[in-house]
């Protein structure tokens, strides 16, 4: 009886969803989607489970982006299924495509090579042009000018979670510039020199690394190899200024430059957690163990039961790569000084 009472006493709900009403002051971000039209139907449910574990309480606007025209049924879909403004972008020619120093032959050779050791995506151009893109053009497109902060959303993912707080206006609260949920070892032969070019740049550009930044989450020898953790790039949440910043955006330039996008297979979330790593001081670096998310094969799956339950999982906690060996999660951890969640052992 008493709890009823309680209840009845409650005040009712604000109108709008959530308490999140029209007065409410959103952060500067969006929502960014590189896709294809045939990609529709995958990412139809990626963007349901976004709306329906988070953004249907803020309206958060949704960048998407491709290569070719988008037809009107991709358009028409979702935009019926984003409850924030929808707008979409053509990437011009120069950001996909080969650029003009890349010997194809020489491209070409390295595709056939990958290929016959049955390298994911080794045979593939498009993928390349895809990662090149991710690395170094997205977040100069014209759409993406206005805004600060952005979250990259793939198609076929599943948010295990609710998500009860403003993530964007998180990021900014605690002046975060990137934002991951897995981490793990990259594929050696996608970026045999990658690391050699990364040493290249840094010894022309010594004074561009961050004071405590993440070095020794990517390098097991202060820096003379690289132990292949990477951020996986599939889910971000980050600040675009970073990537539009001296540091970054020359950085890109220099890999460009070096063609490892095409004489190997570079991939951008390699690229991005080494340009994070080491040009952002390590406590810009927020990891999200909050956020349920999957993506094939791997799954973030809130640490503690008290998470889980508060935030409506759906996902099993024995399933969460965040402990398991193949993860770079508890490096970082370890790097960031930071006290693992007490739950950690039993999913290991
Ligand atoms: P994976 O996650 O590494 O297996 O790669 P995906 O196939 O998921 O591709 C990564 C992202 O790039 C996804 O958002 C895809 O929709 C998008 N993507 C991949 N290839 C292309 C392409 O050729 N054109 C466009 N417009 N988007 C692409
Ligand atoms: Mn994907």
């Amino acid at each position: 009886p008493e709890e009823s009472k309680e209840e009845n006493t409650t005040p009712a709900p604000p109108p709008f969803n959530d308490g999140v009403g029209p007065t409410y002051q959103h952060a500067n971000a969006t929502f960014v989607t590189l896709a294809r039209n045939e990609d529709i139907w995958s990412l139809v449910k990626s963007i349901r489970n976004v709306e329906d574990r988070f953004n249907h309480k803020y309206h958060y606007d949704w960048v998407f982006l491709n290569d070719d025209d988008f037809d009107e049924d991709f358009k028409e879909i979702t935009t019926s299924l984003v409850s924030g403004t929808t707008k979409y972008g053509k990437i011009p020619k120069e950001h996909w495509g080969f650029p003009e120093w890349i010997d194809k032959e020489k491209a070409a050779k390295t595709r056939q090579e990958m290929a016959e050791k049955k390298i994911i995506y080794g045979d593939s151009v498009s993928y390349r042009h895809m990662c090149r893109f991710e690395s170094g053009f997205f977040y100069r497109q014209p759409l993406l000018l206005d805004y600060k902060y952005y979250w990259r959303v793939e198609p076929d993912i599943i948010l295990h979670c609710d998500i009860d707080y403003d993530v964007f206006k998180f990021m900014e609260e605690k002046e975060y510039d990137y934002g991951f949920t897995l981490s793990l070892y990259e594929y050696g032969e996608t970026i045999a020199t990658l690391w050699d070019s990364v040493r290249k740049f840094i010894k022309a550009h010594p004074d561009y690394l961050a004071k405590d930044n993440l070095m020794d989450w990517l390098s097991d020898d202060e820096g003379y190899s690289y132990n292949r953790c990477h951020f996986w790039s599939n889910f971000e949440i980050g600040n675009l200024d970073f990537w539009r910043g001296k540091e970054y955006s020359e950085f890109f330039d220099f890999l460009d430059q070096e063609g490892g996008f095409f004489y190997e297979r570079w991939g951008d979330a390699p690229v991005h957690s080494i340009g994070a790593g080491l040009f952002l001081p390590k406590a810009k670096v927020h990891y999200f163990d909050d956020i349920g998310y999957w993506h094939v094969p791997f799954s973030n799956c809130p640490t503690n039961r008290e998470d889980r339950t508060r935030l409506k999982c759906s996902c099993n906690p024995r399933e969460n790569f965040a402990w398991k060996g193949y993860s770079c999660t508890p490096k970082f951890y370890n790097v960031m000084g930071m006290e693992r969640p007490s739950e950690w052992r039993t999913q290991s």
